[in-house]
């Protein structure tokens, strides 16, 4: 299924740990920049940033930087950091994502995508065929009639993921009760 719904949608970042993508068999998290790990304005990792980045290296999670900005952002950004990086990644198309994932070894089905927005990161991971596409809550968006355009268009795609959270909850509630008796 193509619909740009995400598998998972977490508020930020640092609720994603090495043991929930070692679960889903991810080796490698191919990962967005702007309004997933800093604001446009951050030029730079935060600590939060370096401390989450680490504890994924220590897990043997390989993470690329997968961004539609320039260049010189991601350069800066990732100046250091002792990642593979992609700039101006032409997301949702997969073409560049696909040659750092050849480049790296490592097959779709044990990659995870993770960004802020569905019609970009959320579709790269569905059209590359990815094991998981995640999202956090975008840091800060800009407030231009364009990103409000982009974020109201995801609106139904949201709601279709909240209703079929709801559904797996009410599933596994009613399993549990089974359970006790
Ligand atoms: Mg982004």
């Amino acid at each position: 299924m193509f619909f740009p719904v995400p598998d998972y949608m977490f508020n930020r970042f640092e609720e994603i740990t090495p043991a929930f993508l070692t679960a889903l068999g991810v080796r490698c998290l191919l990962c967005d920049i702007d309004n997933t790990l800093v604001t446009y304005d951050d030029v730079l990792p935060t600590e939060s940033v370096l401390r989450w980045l680490s504890s994924l290296k220590e897990a043997d999670i390989l993470v690329i930087l997968l961004s539609n900005n320039k260049h010189e952002r991601v350069l800066r950004f990732a100046e250091g950091l002792d990642l593979a990086w992609v700039a101006k990644a032409g997301k949702p198309l997969i073409k560049k994502a696909r040659k750092a994932l050849k480049e790296a070894g490592i097959p779709p089905k044990r990659t995870a995508v993770l960004g802020d927005q569905l019609f970009t990161d959320v579709w790269v991971g569905k059209f590359l065929g990815a094991a998981a596409t995640l999202t956090v809550s975008p840091i800060r968006d800009k407030k231009s009639l364009f990103v409000r355009g982009k974020r109201f268009l995801e609106r139904p795609f949201i709601a279709f993921y909240k209703r079929r959270e709801a559904k797996k909850q009410k599933f596994g509630q009613k399993s549990g009760q089974k359970e006790e008796r």
